[in-house]
């Protein structure tokens, strides 16, 4: 079988999950003080809420796949996709490495994010 040679025109169609359409993020500022983590804490505990800190801050992210996602993969608004879309190039995106690989830190369950906290303040709450 001859093998497919994967290019940035092929790419996404050979994207399992079509990966960069599963989740939103949102820049935070960068929580400082104990009442910033208890919010934060809070929202952690809800299913697909997660928080991640990489070079450009604080994000939150909600794992939740795009409504605009057809089964095939394609883009069901692609003409009009947002600007955040279209400019989000795939010449070296999540099909080659994950997002988390740029983590500096990732917290996705409320434990993760509690034993954070305890390291990082004397005493927590
Ligand atoms: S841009 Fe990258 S992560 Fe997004 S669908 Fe295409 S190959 Fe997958
Ligand atoms: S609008 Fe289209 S390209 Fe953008 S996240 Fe949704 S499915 Fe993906």
């Amino acid at each position: 079988m001859k093998k497919v040679v994967i290019t940035t025109e092929n790419k996404c169609s050979h994207c399992p999950g079509t990966r960069c359409c599963q989740y939103v993020t949102q820049h935070i500022d960068s929580p400082r003080k104990k009442v910033d983590f208890q919010l934060m804490l809070w929202q952690v505990s809800h299913a697909n809420v997660e928080f991640y800190k990489d070079e450009d801050g604080w994000f939150l992210m909600f794992i939740t796949p795009c409504e605009q996602l057809l089964d095939n993969g394609l883009c069901a608004i692609y003409e009009q996709r947002p600007n955040i879309c279209h400019e989000y190039e795939n010449d070296y995106c999540e099909y080659d490495a994950s997002a988390e690989e740029g983590f500096e830190l990732y917290f996705k369950t409320y434990p993760s994010l509690l034993a954070y906290c305890k390291k990082r303040f004397k005493r927590f709450p």
